[in-house]
């Protein structure tokens, strides 16, 4: 597995940092997490094969996390490299989705559904099992963020795990969820650090430390929970052993 940052700010202009996305490359398929405004230039930035995409996972709907995906599927309609795609796009959110991206579409005049390859919707409760991406199993769990707020918990299959909380306090059971079950290559990635948003960090500064990474960095799986551990920008890949994938 490896995880490329694609933005850990917010929606409000700064000249280094993009709103919250994730991109996260597995051997049986690619997921990106939270779809914020600037994620469809990053994935291009970033030169990430967005056309052979396999999902999408909101994890709330603050427009800065989910606010991407309206011009990014009002561009799929016509972008030239994605017209031959023919395999779904599965995009998963937590419960109101659904109806959240209605209304957007509604705005959109009836046309993100309008794809040249299959939109799949669908909702997930807390706690939920499910499957983002064939052979990529995914747990979710509530969060102290918004009503709806979910975190989610990615295992590969092969051993390795990820998780993303997205924008959120802390919690004694999202602690748990999180490290229970994880193995010696899970990486945590916490979102945003700001004064709204900050994460507890007793026993976890590690993991708070992956959430204050910058933009363009790409992770492999660390060894124990996750370390930024560069001081470089760009596309870097940190830790872990690059070779797996
Ligand atoms: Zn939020």
């Amino acid at each position: 597995m490896q995880l490329t940052i694609l933005g850990s700010g917010t929606s409000a202009p700064h000249p280094e940092r993009a709103a919250p996305a994730n991109w996260l490359q597995t051997a049986k398929g690619s997921l990106i997490m939270d779809f914020g405004a600037s994620t469809a230039y990053r994935v291009a930035h970033e030169q990430l094969d967005w056309v052979n995409l396999d999902a999408i996972w909101i994890s709330h709907f603050h427009l800065d996390h989910v606010g991407g995906l309206v011009p990014f599927l009002f561009g799929t309609r016509h972008a030239p490299q994605i017209q031959s795609r023919r395999k779904p796009l599965s995009i998963f959110g937590p419960k109101g989705f659904k109806d959240l991206l209605l209304k957007l579409d509604e705005a959109a005049k009836g046309k993100l559904f309008e794809q040249p390859f299959p939109l799949v919707v669908e909702e997930v409760s807390d706690g939920e099992p499910f499957e983002p991406i064939v052979g990529i199993s995914a747990t979710t769990f509530s969060t102290p963020h918004t009503t709806e707020s979910l975190a989610i918990r990615i295992e590969d299959g092969d051993g390795r795990t990820v998780a993303y909380t997205s924008d959120t306090g802390y919690s004694e059971s999202l602690d748990v969820c999180i490290r229970s079950g994880f193995t010696p290559d899970g990486v945590f990635v916490l979102q945003e650090q700001t004064d709204r948003h900050t994460p507890r960090t007793e026993g976890g500064d590690e993991a708070c430390a992956v959430g204050t990474t910058e933009e363009g960095r790409t992770y492999t799986p660390l060894s124990g929970m996750g370390r930024d551990r560069s001081g470089s920008r760009g596309r870097e890949v940190v830790g872990g052993n690059d070779n797996r994938s």
